[in-house]
């Protein structure tokens, strides 16, 4: 038994009209850092189509050394794939994208963040880095923070945004830059 039986006849569906695509550079010329919430899907909210855009998402949609590990693999797998076929001086765009009433913003508290590092031996302080009590504030920090890193290519350019689960819109709180 396994609760996938429903999920693998949607596949089923997909699989009948389904027309493979080739490894090429993500036709939206973005790649989207958001949060593993089922709320948040960027396929549904963004319009996002196969091939389109990667995407990398974890816990509140942070900008941590495996993200920015993952852009930097995926900015050079790019260059040396496709780099002659786009423009000179521009791989993608990396939009980070969080969003109201995440779940880690409970990790916010105290209390609940000292609960949640006994019962998940996740350190307090690598549980404090993750909360998004203000996605505000969080993406305009992670924003920073990957403009920052040595590891980002000059070629791929950072925006920040926020999902408003109430409304289902994005609006954009930091325009694209270039590191
Ligand atoms: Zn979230």
């Amino acid at each position: 038994m396994t609760r996938m039986k429903p999920l693998l006849e949607r596949n089923e569906q997909f699989a009948r009209t389904y027309t493979p695509l080739s490894l090429g550079l993500p036709a939206a010329q973005m790649l989207v850092v958001t949060c593993l919430d089922h709320r948040v899907d960027p396929a549904i909210v963004l319009g996002l189509q196969l091939g389109d855009a990667p995407v990398i998402r974890n816990a509140g949609g942070r900008i941590t050394q495996a993200v920015i590990d993952d852009i930097a693999f995926l900015a050079f797998l790019a260059e040396q794939l496709f780099g002659r076929q786009g423009p000179a001086d521009t791989l993608f765009e990396v939009a980070v994208v969080h969003h109201t009433q995440c779940g880690t913003g409970f990790l916010a508290d105290p209390d609940f963040r000292r609960q949640a590092a006994e019962a998940t031996g996740v350190p307090e302080a690598t549980l404090e880095t993750s909360a998004v009590a203000d996605p505000h504030l969080t993406v305009k920090t992670d924003v920073e923070r990957l403009l920052a890193s040595p590891l980002l290519s000059p070629k791929v350019s950072v925006s920040g945004h926020v999902y408003d689960i109430a409304t289902g819109r994005v609006t954009t709180t930091l325009d694209a830059r270039y590191p």
